[in-house]
């Protein structure tokens, strides 16, 4: 574990975090065999990881493409996401997202939310992939890990130890989804499931509702560990 010294990485759910609703949730529900619920219930009690899970439950949508895609694009991102990225972006704070929905949909929302921009998330999307065959859906998982006891289809715990190093580790998150990766971080924001779980495990948690909430903590804190290294340099320095 870090401390707050350390510089901040931050890591952040994508489904019902970044975005107001959970896409994956969605395109299961208007577009899949309803079955796919059993699936889903099986992955709540724990009998098969994410991954298992969404293999299976993509295979159930029955849609085309052009439905499919019609249907991302009413997905709407948090309005506040776009000032929070733009805040860190200046101040070269790293925000990666975790996610085990699916890379090219997650693209595509982010793209209409004005945030495709200047490659801005290029190297930064840890999700599972997504593709046609034969008016299919069939699902890859390039960030699933060996050494992951949870069956994840992106295994975030895996990518924050890579990524977070000594740094201090920041999540975002609101799912079950996002439970392993709460108990590997120095901090979590958390909303819906994740606060639950995150309280009854003792983690070091806060509550959000908007990125507007995360962002003014995250400068205060920010402030605070400014205040400490002038300090500390000063120290230094008289003694
Ligand atoms: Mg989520
Ligand atoms: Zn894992």
């Amino acid at each position: 574990m870090a401390n707050e010294d350390s510089k901040p990485v931050i890591f952040c759910d994508f489904d019902g975090t970044i975005t107001e609703i959970d896409v994956t949730d969605q395109l299961l529900s208007l577009l899949a065999h309803p079955s796919w619920r059993e699936v889903e219930q099986e992955w709540m009690r724990g009998t098969i990881g994410s991954r298992e899970c969404l293999e299976r439950q993509m295979a159930l949508v029955e849609a085309t493409e052009e439905e499919f895609n019609a249907l991302v694009d009413t997905i709407r991102v948090d309005p506040a996401f776009v000032p929070f990225h733009e805040y860190f972006r200046r101040r070269r704070i790293p925000i990666f997202i975790l996610s085990d929905g699916f890379d090219s949909v997650i693209r595509r929302v982010l793209r209409r939310a004005g945030l495709g921009g200047r490659l801005a998330f290029r190297g930064r999307v840890f999700a599972s992939a997504l593709k046609w065959k034969h008016g299919r859906l069939k699902t890859r998982f390039p960030h699933a890990s060996a050494g992951c006891r949870h069956g994840c289809a992106t295994c975030k715990v895996a990518v924050m130890k890579k990524l977070g190093r000594s740094g201090f580790k920041i999540l975002i998150g609101d799912g079950l989804s996002d439970r392993f990766a709460a108990e590997a971080a120095d901090l979590v924001y958390a909303k819906g499931q994740l606060l639950a779980y995150s309280r009854d495990r003792g983690l070091k948690v806060r509550a959000f509702e908007t990125f507007a909430d995360v962002q003014a903590d995250l400068e205060a804190r920010l402030a605070v560990r400014r205040a400490h290294r002038k300090l500390a340099g000063r120290v230094l320095v008289t003694s």
